[in-house]
């Protein structure tokens, strides 16, 4: 784990910043099953035993390997000069690969761009899919960050969700990979699950804290549609909670996991002292990064760019980057508004939007009008000041001038309804919907 501090500049990349990035994630889009409530395009390898090898077939778990080459061409064809600080193995579910597997994909990144010492290297895992033999394995090949889809503590909650575990998985997988030497291991929960109530919810809680993670992700349930619980559920409605007792789990996440000496440090994420995820850091600061796999997005020279999302188109595409003139293709939408995305990231932050530095970079005026936007909260106690932090005081003195003004959305309620406001301010200063924090995909908790 790279313990760099846990001082996060909020997103300020200035429109002309052109550097190569430093952070990579590499999307592994395969899982034994479908969960009752994901829509991700993800390959379904099914429900053989989780550890045993994959065949050379390209079906089921052959499948994966035959991702690997496609995967490892993508990552050899991208240009780039600086040595990468953080990489991201996400999904789907990548402890499905084999450490050997793991190992081909770094060894690929390394001889591309080099990795950094001390990069913070992590991966999504389920709690069925590891035992003590391939914890040991990632060990080895250099994993040293594990982020684990616990999801819930309850075996009725985890099979209405269509999850494969069971919440002794969950205790075993944590025994096997602290027996194998992690020491950085992230906890994903989430709320608003059918049949769970504020006591199973905290239930779930203590048995993460009591399980002593150094990070914890709690995402809050969104009933996307084309899900099976689209199909079967009204957002709301029994057997989900309401939207009262969704916004009573946030706050009880919330104490809890403060009183056990966790720091909210993002809208959705908790960390002990030194324990931030320095990889969704660089997404918080909108700073570059690379996107490697089926699907996957990369932002890089201010550009985004998506990757195609079936295998076959995938495929298909990787064969053809040696004749197309750049690296990468299909761009999406290009950044439109830099400012906007600062602002709707910054405000996921507990330590907001420094507001002098954003007006060096966006100008004056629209600094300005973003300030009227937000006094009229004033009244709600959504939004603070947030202090002058110890590093940033220094950092300014060495400067010869005071540090300027922080403003954040308060913690709980400013973060719970962050919908609300973020809507106002891209109503106000922009045409693109927003995509609401609050209730964000749940991206990471997968
Ligand atoms: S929620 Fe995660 S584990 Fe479940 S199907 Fe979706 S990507 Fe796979």
């Amino acid at each position: 784990m790279q313990k760099t501090g846990d001082r996060l500049n909020v997103g300020l990349s200035s429109p002309s910043d052109g550097a190569d990035p430093t952070a990579a994630y590499v999307h592994i889009p395969f899982c034994r099953r479908r969960c009752y409530y994901c829509d991700f395009p993800v390959s379904i390898v099914g429900d053989r035993p989780p550890l045993a090898r994959q065949t050379g077939s390209d079906t089921g778990f052959g499948a994966i390997a035959a991702y690997l080459d496609p995967l490892c061409q993508e990552i050899a064809h991208t240009p780039g000069d600086r040595p990468l600080t953080s990489i991201f193995f996400g999904g789907g579910t990548p402890s499905l690969l084999e450490p050997g597997q793991v190992q081909q994909i770094l060894t690929a990144l390394d001889q591309q761009f080099g990795i950094a010492a001390g990069a913070e290297i992590s991966i999504e895992m389920d709690p069925d899919t590891v035992d003590l033999a391939k914890a040991r394995g990632y060990q080895a090949v250099g994993i040293n960050r594990v982020s684990l889809g616990a999801q819930a503590f309850q075996l009725d909650v985890l099979q209405a969700c269509g999850r494969t575990h069971t919440p002794a998985d969950i205790d075993r997988a944590i025994d096997s990979l602290r027996q194998a030497g992690f020491t950085n291991i992230s906890l994903d929960l989430i709320s608003g699950l059918p049949h769970q109530t504020p006591e199973t919810w905290e239930e779930s809680l203590q048995r993460a804290i009591a399980l002593a993670p150094t990070h914890l992700s709690i995402y809050d349930l969104i009933v996307e549609p084309q899900t099976a619980f689209s199909r079967w559920y009204q957002p709301g409605e029994s057997p989900l909670p309401s939207d009262q007792v969704t916004a009573d789990l946030y706050r009880l996440a919330q104490q809890r996991l403060t009183a056990a000496g966790f720091e909210h440090y993002e809208i959705s994420n908790y960390a002990q002292l030194g324990y931030r995820c320095q990889h969704n850091g660089v997404y918080w600061r909108n700073q570059p990064y690379y996107g490697f796999g089926m699907g996957a997005a990369s932002y890089i020279h201010q550009q985004r760019y998506t990757r195609p999302r079936t295998r076959a188109a995938y495929f298909d595409w990787v064969k053809n980057l040696p004749n197309r003139p750049g690296p990468l293709d299909v761009p999406i939408d290009p950044i439109q508004d830099t400012f906007l995305e600062t602002v709707m990231l910054g405000l996921r932050l507990a330590e907001g939007l420094e507001f002098k530095a954003m007006a060096d970079v966006f100008g004056l005026g629209l600094v300005q009008h973003l300030w009227q936007l937000l006094t009229t909260y004033t009244d709600t106690g959504w939004i603070e000041w947030a202090p002058v932090l110890e590093s940033e005081h220094h950092s300014h003195q060495d400067k010869g001038h005071p540090p300027s003004p922080r403003v954040r959305l308060s913690d709980p309620e400013g973060f719970l309804f962050s919908n609300v406001v973020l809507s106002d301010i891209f109503q106000a200063l922009g045409d693109d919907p927003v995509e609401t924090p609050c209730r964000e995909r749940m991206e990471s908790a997968v």
